[in-house]
């Protein structure tokens, strides 16, 4: 299956991208983790990303279509994947339409977890992701069990540089500009299906389930 989740930032595509890999056996790419990695690591793709990501906008579209073709052709996507926080341009999900058919696939479905802009800062400012697994938290919507300790694998928890108020301005201004436009884009080919994002993790999961369950691959 070729899944992609769709959503405003800290609308909760990493939180049930987690659940669909463990239920679907496919892999998460999240863009906005490869290039965080990338940055930890000072690579030059790195370099290029951080000012972009700093200041809450848009990694030019060259850049990060090159970094989803390559991840693409790797074996483990195979049997399908979720993207999570791509496409985010038209000109992404042309590009990604043109990889697919190169590849012989389609896209199975686009899940939008829909979330007023109101709910969103909120979300992402007490986000706390874990240092070492990844695993996503929120101070008060999903805390861990014990204080800033992952609940999988004991490491620390860290707050992400760009998950403040004056940031989430610009990433929610770049997803109205730039990637609403994607909802229209992926109804005209038939693929979209929207979620309410507003409602409790779990009952999100069980509405991406559902969804999912009907999805002819
Ligand atoms: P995204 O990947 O879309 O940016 P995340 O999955 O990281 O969003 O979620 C953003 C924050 O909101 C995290 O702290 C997460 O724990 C929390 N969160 C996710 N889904 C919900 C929900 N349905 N209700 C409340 N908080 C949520
Ligand atoms: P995310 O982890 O999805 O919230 O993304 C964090 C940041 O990485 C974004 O604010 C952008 O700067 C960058 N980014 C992630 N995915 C994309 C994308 N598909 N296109 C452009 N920039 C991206």
């Amino acid at each position: 299956m070729q899944i992609i989740l769709m959503g405003a930032p800290g609308a909760g595509k990493g939180t049930q991208a987690a659940f669909l890999v463990e239920r679907y056996k496919i892999p998460q790419i999240s863009t906005g983790d490869m290039f965080r990695a990338a940055v930890k690591n000072g690579t030059a793709l790195g370099l290029e990303a951080k000012t972009y990501m700093a200041s809450g906008k848009l990694v030019p579209d060259t850049v990060t279509i090159g970094i989803v073709r390559e991840r693409l052709a790797e074996g483990d996507c195979k049997a399908g994947f979720i993207l999570d926080g791509f496409p985010r341009t038209v000109e992404q999900a042309d590009a990604l339409n043109k990889i697919l058919d190169e590849q012989g696939k389609k896209i199975s479905c686009v899940l939008n977890i829909s979330v007023p802009s109101e709910y969103l800062i909120e979300r992402a400012v007490g986000r706390r992701v874990c240092k070492s697994c990844g695993a996503t938290y929120h101070v008060k919507f999903n805390p861990p069990k014990v204080a800033n300790t992952c609940d999988n694998c004991g490491s620390d928890l860290y707050q992400r540089t760009d998950d403040t108020a004056s940031t989430m301005q610009n990433r929610l201004a770049a997803y109205e500009s730039s990637t609403r436009p994607l909802i229209d884009y992926y109804k005209k080919m038939g693929v979209y299906s929207e979620i309410d994002g507003r409602q409790t993790i779990a009952k999100v999961t069980e509405d991406l389930i559902n969804v999912l369950t009907s999805v002819k691959d």
